[in-house]
């Protein structure tokens, strides 16, 4: 259950009070609201300190759900919003290789469009022979290019003892697909005090997503974007599938920013475009997606990023789908 004080005091005194009587609560400050939260189930009458309102929902998915909070969430990255009502793109290279590289890529996106710069500095390589990114080198470039071009970053986060270093260059931080369900890294990110982009797991369900960023709201952190990135299936022509299904569901029933990423389910370039396309006809707030400067030659994920040329054709693209579908891109 959900009860919204009026304020931090009460919030403190109901969770003592509730924990008085053997049942387990948060306290959390959410979305401009106090809130004192329990199991879905537990069963707490009687109380003493005074509450606004009780919220009960039948499902564990609480703190995210539009149930309750019908008006969307608007999550900052940097400077920029992602909000319903518009288009957020998120471009650069899957991972950081070098200065030149991540320079040139932060110059065109920007200048083509973009409201905010990717770049993974710990990368999750299924061999552990491949590129495994710059680290706190890569987090650095990063930093560097924002300072040129005013984007903020987004970057993955891998391992939670990182958590300090990659908050304090990021301006979003990722969880990979991989690490969707690390429940040790969603618990710390409840605290990073930076917004979290919340990739889905290719071998999870829409609940077990939203379940994911429940924890980290439970955990303080209301700043997160979901990330559709395309599922496992019987069909592997192509890497993943993505899953535009997803999308429409999950805006009707969280109130948090959905964005997708249509690069990993390509898996080659030649697709990008059409499922960029998709995912925001299907109701997503944004995209995050794959450019590189000489894509042939990236140290990862090549065959897939797009070049410069084919992201210039995708803004358009996706600008007059904006327009079509009634809502606004930078
Ligand atoms: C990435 O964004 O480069 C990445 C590794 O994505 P995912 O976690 O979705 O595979
Ligand atoms: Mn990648």
């Amino acid at each position: 259950m959900l009860f919204i004080v009026g304020g931090r005091e009460q919030g403190k005194a109901l969770k003592e009070e509730v924990e008085s009587r053997g049942v387990p609560a948060w306290y959390v400050e959410l979305w401009g609201n106090y809130i004192v939260v329990t199991p879905p189930h537990a069963r707490v009458e009687g109380l003493k300190t005074p509450v606004k309102a009780v919220v009960e929902l039948k499902t564990e998915l609480q703190l995210v759900s539009r149930e309750w909070k019908r008006d969307p969430t608007p999550v900052w990255i940097g400077d920029r919003e992602v909000r319903e009502g518009r288009i957020f793109i998120i471009a650069g290279p899957c991972s950081v290789e070098t200065e030149e590289q991540i320079l040139k890529a932060a110059r065109f996106v920007k200048n083509a469009g973009a409201d905010a710069l990717r770049g993974g500095a710990y990368k999750p390589r299924t061999s552990p022979y491949t590129f495994q990114g710059l680290g706190e080198a890569g987090l650095e470039l990063l930093a560097k290019a924002r300072e040129e071009t005013g984007l903020p970053i987004t970057t993955e986060l891998m391992d939670p003892e990182d958590m300090p270093l990659v908050a304090k260059y990021a301006d979003a931080i990722q969880v990979g697909a991989r690490n969707m369900q690390n429940f040790t890294l969603l618990k710390k990110l409840g605290r990073a005090g930076k917004p979290v982009l919340l990739k889905r797991g290719f071998g999870n369900t829409i609940e077990e997503w939203l379940l994911a960023a429940e924890y980290i709201a439970l955990h303080g952190n209301g700043d997160v974007v979901l990330v559709e990135r395309g599922i496992r299936t019987f069909d592997k022509t192509l890497r993943f599938t993505l899953d535009v299904g997803a999308i429409a569901y999950v805006k009707q029933h969280t109130h948090l920013p959905v964005i997708g990423d249509p690069s990993h389910p390509a898996g080659d370039r030649r697709y990008v475009i059409p499922l960029a396309l998709a995912i925001l006809a299907a109701g997503a707030d944004g995209i995050i997606v794959e450019v590189h400067p000489d894509p042939d030659r990236a140290w990862s994920d090549a065959k897939q990023q797009l070049t410069f040329d084919q992201f210039t054709e995708l803004v358009q693209k996706a600008r007059e789908l904006a327009k079509a579908l009634g809502r606004a891109s930078s």
